[in-house]
């Protein structure tokens, strides 16, 4: 059955970020919850579960393929695949959640009505343990500043909106955004040029970037 209200899959977003917005978009409280009403459990959905894609493109829209494609799956033991990447889990931080402010200020158009919060989503880059920095705004992801549930992107987001609105979790980088430059190009499905594409995706900036 088709969710009254859908929200478009963004390009570079997770399938994680996606479910958490297509939650709230239709009052329901939590990813968990969205999961079981469509008979599908939170486990099958992390391990990447070829039903619960399938059961996720019945209530939104969104094509299962596309759904897989951006979502974290288990291929074999700790590791992932994610747009086409196999990343060990020690480099990823699966289900914790990581915003660039300025990308966030972008998506909400600063508003800080809790409408406005389904238009913020969170980007694969952001879920990679080495990425620091937005190459677009060169500020460092930041967590929230308290600890929430795991895979709730609403919900971890929407307690600190007024704070991101007035730049309060701003940290300016000036060093850096190269390794996370290559990465979102990587994730894009592009082959910059240079030596470091050889290196798998999750290899920390340390072995890239010198
Ligand atoms: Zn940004």
């Amino acid at each position: 059955m088709r969710l009254k209200n859908t929200v478009p899959l963004h390009s570079e977003e997770t399938t994680a970020s996606f479910v958490s917005r297509l939650a709230f978009a239709n009052g329901v409280p939590t990813v968990a919850d969205l999961l079981l009403d469509a008979e599908v459990t939170m486990a099958q959905f992390l391990k990447g579960e070829r039903r619960a894609f399938e059961a996720l493109e019945e209530l939104s829209g969104v094509a299962t393929d596309d759904l897989i494609q951006q979502a974290f799956i288990l291929v074999e033991p700790h590791v992932y695949e994610i747009f086409g990447h196999r990343i060990g889990q020690q480099h990823l931080l699966r289900g914790e959640s990581r915003i660039c402010p300025a990308c966030f200020r972008q998506d909400t158009r600063s508003q800080v009505a809790s409408d406005a919060m389904v238009l913020s989503y969170g980007r694969a880059l952001w879920a990679i343990a080495s990425a620091r920095v937005c190459p677009i705004h060169k500020l460092a992801l930041v967590s929230a500043p308290e600890a929430s549930v795991k895979h709730e992107f609403v919900d971890t987001w929407i307690p600190w909106m007024f704070e991101i609105a007035e730049g309060e979790l701003d940290q300016t980088i000036d060093e850096g955004g190269m390794y996370e430059e290559h990465a979102a190009l990587r994730l894009a499905g592009e082959m910059p040029e240079g030596w470091a594409r050889h290196f798998p995706l999750g290899a920390s900036q340390r072995h890239i970037c010198h």
